[in-house]
């Protein structure tokens, strides 16, 4: 693996840079990032919106993908500078459930007619997606799903409930598993289908997250009715589809680029407060500290580059996306605990207060990330991947 970029690489990346940066000059009052950024809040949905435009025009919803389905014929070292670039500036505008996950198990396993459908509405921004896998009985385990579509004439109607889908509430469509045949093996039987969010049938209800923030909901399904043309892939086959998808869901650099902008915050803050008349940039234990995570958030990045290398040529690698998941979403809970340790009782007041340091952002981390540790498969899946496929131990 060659570590340094090519110069069509850094142009690329100054490119991503200057926009993102002129770009966060939009943001509304408050704009925290993230998806309680863009999920929250009318304004930040409508902040989202507008860059999700703006990087349609540009073509950098799709910059991998075949120029037949709208793309760009670009790496997936180019879409991680990409997913660096906007991280570190906390920009919206990118459909993280339709771009990172429903786009390369459409590339993979979607016929000729899917891809054709989707994969152009995405790069142009028209819908914006959410993820109906997760089941009340149905999370780590996820193939022992429950809900039921039952084939009838040019249909399929659905039946069943969702959990934790993040950003139900503001998506135009979502993509959903659910059991065609009851009788076949658990991961045999189930099939991958995407639907409009306002087609009858589908109801949305808030989750709200223990900071009381509505970024996840459940959704229910009432005899959902679904055309056959909307089946990705083959019927009883969905697991496959699934599989395809998430390992991009486990590889982003963007997490590490945002845990690298809020570590400089940090600095900055020990480097103007005092704290029993000293600087906290003068205390040694802070300075160990930053610096330890410094050097974490480095070799996360790293990994994250190295994963981007190794799933342009093989997308169906494992436990290295696996490890970065695991390694990432620690390490961004351990900053933010530290960041919240360091500010002593004044770090754990929430946004809003006036005596919040950092507009409170470090404790909004802290519980937004425990989240992220266990979205996408919790951090003991993560382990039990690493040592199975990874290290070739037994599978129990
Ligand atoms: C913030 C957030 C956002 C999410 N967004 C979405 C979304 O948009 N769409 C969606 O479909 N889902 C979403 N999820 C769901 C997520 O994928 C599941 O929460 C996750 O897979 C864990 O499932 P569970 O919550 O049912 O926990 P469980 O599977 O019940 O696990 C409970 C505990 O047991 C451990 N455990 C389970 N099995 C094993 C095992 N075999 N070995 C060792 N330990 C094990 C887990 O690590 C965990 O600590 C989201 C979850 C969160 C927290």
């Amino acid at each position: 693996m060659d570590f340094k970029f090519t110069l069509e690489q850094e142009a690329l990346r100054k490119e991503f840079d200057d926009f993102f940066k002129e770009e966060a000059k939009n943001a509304p009052e408050g704009w925290v990032g993230g998806f309680e950024g863009r999920y929250d809040t009318d304004e930040g949905w409508a902040y989202h919106r507008s860059v999700a435009e703006k990087l349609a025009q540009k073509g950098w919803l799709s910059l991998p993908w075949p120029r037949e389905y709208g793309g760009q014929e670009l790496g997936l070292i180019e879409q991680a500078i990409f997913n660096e670039a906007w991280a570190y500036h906390r920009a919206p505008g990118v459909d993280f459930w339709g771009l990172y996950i429903l786009a390369p198990s459409l590339l993979e396993y979607g016929s000729e007619e899917n891809k054709r459908e989707w994969l152009p509405r995405i790069a142009r921004a028209e819908t914006d997606w959410c993820q109906g896998w997760t089941e009340p009985n149905a999370g780590s385990d996820l193939a022992s799903l429950t809900s039921r579509a039952v084939e009838d004439g040019d249909d399929y109607v659905i039946n069943g409930q969702k959990m934790w889908t993040t950003g139900a509430h503001r998506a135009t469509h979502i993509f959903l598993l659910a059991r065609t045949d009851p009788d076949a093996p658990k991961h045999a039987g189930i099939t991958y289908f995407v639907s409009e969010m306002d087609r009858p049938g589908i109801t949305v209800r808030p989750l709200y997250y223990m900071d009381r923030s509505h970024v996840y909901n459940e959704v229910f399904f009432d005899n959902l009715r679904i055309p056959k043309k909307n089946v990705i892939g083959q019927v009883n086959q969905g697991w496959y589809v699934t599989m395809a998808g998430i390992n991009f869901e486990r590889s982003g650099c963007g997490a590490v680029a945002e845990g690298k902008r809020d570590l400089e915050d940090l600095v900055q803050f020990c480097k103007e407060t005092e704290r029993n008349g000293q600087l906290l940039a003068k205390n040694p234990i802070v300075r160990y500290k930053l610096a330890e995570l410094a050097t974490e958030l480095e070799a996360a990045r790293q990994w994250g580059y190295y994963v981007a290398w190794l799933q342009g040529k093989d997308p169906m690698a494992i436990a290295a996306p696996s490890a970065s998941k695991y390694f990432t979403t620690e390490l961004i809970v351990r900053l933010a605990n530290t960041a919240v340790e360091i500010m002593g009782l004044y770090g754990t007041l929430k946004r809003g207060s006036k005596w919040a340091p950092l507009h409170g952002k470090f404790q909004t981390i802290c519980q937004f990330y425990l989240g992220v540790t266990i979205a996408a498969g919790s951090t003991e899946i993560q382990k039990n991947l690493i040592a199975w496929m990874g290290l070739g131990l037994p599978r129990k």
